[in-house]
């Protein structure tokens, strides 16, 4: 998948990933991430790109004709690629996002600055998203949030380095705990039944900590979450 993004500061995406398992995935051509430098849509020999705002007050507001002709461009290159742009006021950014994300074609990420852009860019976005409810001061981390997110979910990224069906939210639910060797650390002991070998046990035990964790940690999730009859009576335990 192609990820392209529109800012401001493309020097910000020259390795993000660089030696991670995404940047192995670059490598590989599984996926693609081409940052755009939105002046280069901007007019005139200083290449402005923002301006005040009508109506007064502090900060600048980024003009939308250079966002337009770019994303008139970019599209004309990839008309099947879905444009994002990144708001604190847009939805919230979330796994079942992410998992419908990695069935697109490409991305392209449009990142703002200063007090954000004009209104009107509005209408040339198919998405807005929010990485949460704070601001950072620009949408490029936050883009490089939503790529790692959605770039993991492709098939070949994680390879046997990890799976992501069973992570966390990718069912609803936080995942079961890991532990690995030594079998005692600081007094505390791996719980037996991951020793014994019994898969359907340890099947069993992970369902149960799934439920157990969620709701001690993330009970808002149990209520969009899929259960069945048999979670439902370890909930009322
Ligand atoms: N004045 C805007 C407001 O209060 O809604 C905030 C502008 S923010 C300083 C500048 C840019 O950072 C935004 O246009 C957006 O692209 C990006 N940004 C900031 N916080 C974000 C968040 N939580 N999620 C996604 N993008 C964010």
């Amino acid at each position: 998948m192609k990820f392209e993004i529109l800012t401001l500061f493309p020097d910000m995406f020259e390795s993000p990933f660089a030696g991670s398992i995404l940047g192995k995935a670059a490598e590989k051509g599984l996926i693609e991430i081409e940052p755009h430098n939105l002046r280069d849509w901007a007019e005139g020999r200083h290449k402005v790109t923002d301006d005040t705002p009508y109506g007064g007050g502090d900060g600048m507001v980024m003009k939308p004709e250079p966002v337009a002709r770019a994303l008139a461009e970019l599209k004309q290159r990839s008309p099947a690629a879905r444009v994002i742009l990144m708001t604190p006021q847009g939805r919230t950014f979330r796994q079942p996002d992410a998992q419908a994300l990695s069935r697109e074609q490409g991305l392209v990420f449009v990142c703002g600055r200063y007090e954000g852009f004009d209104e009107r860019i509005r209408c040339l976005v198919n998405d807005e998203y929010s990485i949460g409810d704070f601001v950072l001061t620009g949408g490029e981390l936050a883009a490089m949030v939503m790529i790692d997110a959605v770039a993991r979910l492709l098939p070949g990224v994680l390879g046997s380095s990890g799976s992501a069906e069973v992570d966390s939210f990718s069912d609803g639910l936080l995942e079961f705990p890991h532990y690995t060797r030594p079998a005692e650390f600081q007094g505390h002991r791996v719980p037996e039944v991951l020793l014994s070998g019994n898969h359907a046990e340890i099947a069993r035990w992970r369902r149960r900590e799934q439920l157990r964790r969620t709701l001690q940690r993330r009970p808002d999730l149990l209520e969009r979450a899929p259960l069945s009859d048999e979670d439902r009576r370890i909930l009322e335990e």
